[in-house]
């Protein structure tokens, strides 16, 4: 589409249009898009990966949305001045990547690129680091090399934004593991998980628990009764004594002592991360023995846990004695910022190893070592506008402050109204309604609509 077709003409009212219609990134952060957008990039890369297994959402997305993607990822290349728009997917979707090989034809500065079918291919690093080459640097994100990643469902809410002027009030998600019917779900926003489930033919098992988002970077949730957000990629209901429920609930003492009895620093963990493997300072074998034995390790090492992503790799793949350097280092990351200490690696360049495109590794074998394989079962079905009598829309969807709530108990509110502003001088997203209804409830967390 032409700069003059466009139905936004600057930055600015792009930057405008965005905030008033509550865009956050729908990959899992959250972070307000009306922020991320404000960079001057010179490529914007739509995030098409979905490396979490058992996750098809964005997959579905990318099928029958594909113009609609393109159109908004021209939008923000011709307004941002990018000199290319990238949208990376993976090979093995073949129908997928043909569709969106046909849609791009018609935007010149467009592109398809496909990615291996690995883990974690869909980590901001690793996406930059295939699509352009160059490592972005330790503790940095995208932009510092130019680049600004945007996920699938994130660029879709962009083009409801500006092309329908439609806020965001509902999200793809996928639902699986122990229900009867496996879907990809378009859900309404403060929808409860029960009620998800209850559209995908119930659950096959009495007692479950709730891994809401990927296996590998998700957590576990005890109850149906939490509600879907902006950021719910998916729910995948598991056994109470699945493994990964039954890793997710260990102690941390408990963690830490398993690591002093059994690391016996093979360095495993530390040849596949993904992060090592991009060149950043973090070797999780040597945190591990620091932690453990405290014998003649640097303390930049342990300054090296603050770029753990937390995909992993490490506790899934790598490590055979069951260990998890993933969880030492999130607790080692949570104590250097209770200490207020937040790392210095300003001026730190990043050299790929040169094992990098060697050590991605196959998604059936985490699917496999997840012992997740009976789930993996590529949902089809389809359902739409998935809606409730009641919705509980919490006020901290996104990265930054946490809306305010601009209703009161019994004003009667209309789908797409704002029911939660960001806080003046502050950095974050507008909550809008979900469905038609009153407002039975709300505090500093949440605004409950109950529909008439
Ligand atoms: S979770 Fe493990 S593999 Fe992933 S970045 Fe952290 S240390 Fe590396
Ligand atoms: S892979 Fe496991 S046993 Fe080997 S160094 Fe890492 S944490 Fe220790």
């Amino acid at each position: 589409m032409s700069m003059e077709k466009l139905p936004i003409k600057s930055r600015a009212e792009l930057v405008d249009r965005l905030r008033a219609m509550g865009v956050v990134g729908a990959g899992g952060a959250g972070f307000p898009t009306h922020v991320k957008i404000q960079a001057d990039a010179a490529a914007i890369i739509v995030n098409g990966a979905e490396c979490e297994p058992l996750l098809e959402s964005d997959k579905h997305i990318l099928a029958v949305e594909a113009n609609k993607i393109f159109t908004a990822l021209d939008l923000v290349v011709q307004i941002s001045g990018a000199d290319r728009g990238v949208l990376a997917v993976k090979r093995k979707y073949a129908k997928v990547v043909n569709t969106l090989k046909e849609a791009a034809r018609a935007f010149p500065k467009l592109e398809v690129f496909e990615l291996d079918n690995y883990y974690p291919a869909g980590d901001e690093h690793s996406l930059v680091r295939e699509v352009t080459g160059v490592s972005v640097p330790p503790a940095a994100i995208p932009i510092a090399v130019g680049c600004i990643v945007q996920n699938a469902e994130t660029m879709r809410n962009i083009y409801k934004a500006v092309f329908e002027e439609t806020p965001v009030t509902a999200r793809f998600l996928t639902c699986g593991g122990e229900v009867a019917r496996p879907s990809i779900v378009h859900a309404r926003i403060g929808i409860s998980f029960r009620e998800v489930i209850k559209a995908c033919g119930g659950a096959l098992i009495g007692e479950y628990v709730i891994l809401v988002g990927g296996p590998m970077m998700g957590k576990i949730v005890h109850s149906a009764d939490e509600a879907v957000t902006k950021l719910t990629s998916g729910i995948i209901l598991l056994p109470p004594d699945h493994p990964l429920a039954q890793t997710n609930a260990q102690r941390r003492e408990w963690v830490i002592a398993r690591s002093k009895t059994a690391c016996c620093q093979c360095s495993y963990c530390t040849e596949l991360c993904p992060r090592h493997l991009l060149g950043h300072a973090i070797e999780p074998h040597k945190i591990m023995r620091q932690i453990n034995l405290g014998l003649n390790v640097p303390p930049e090492i342990i300054k090296g846990a603050l770029l753990c992503s937390e995909c992993g790799a490490c506790e899934t793949v790598a490590c055979t004695m069951g260990l998890s350097p993933r969880l030492m280092n999130r607790y080692i990351k949570q104590s250097l910022r209770e200490a207020g200490y937040k790392g210095d690696f300003a001026g730190q360049k990043a050299v790929a190893d040169e094992m990098w495109a060697y050590r991605k590794i196959p998604t059936e074998r985490v699917i496999n070592r997840l012992g997740l394989s009976k789930y993996d079962t590529h949902p089809s079905r389809l359902v739409e506008d998935l809606s409730a009598k009641r919705v509980e829309i919490s006020l901290r969807q996104h990265i930054g402050a946490p809306a305010q709530a601009r209703v009161r108990v019994g004003d009667a509110v209309k789908r797409g109204e704002v029911v939660g502003e960001i806080p003046a001088g502050a950095m974050g997203a507008r909550v809008h309604a979900s469905i038609d209804g009153e407002v039975a409830f709300v505090d500093a967390e949440r605004v409950i609509i109950q529909a008439k």
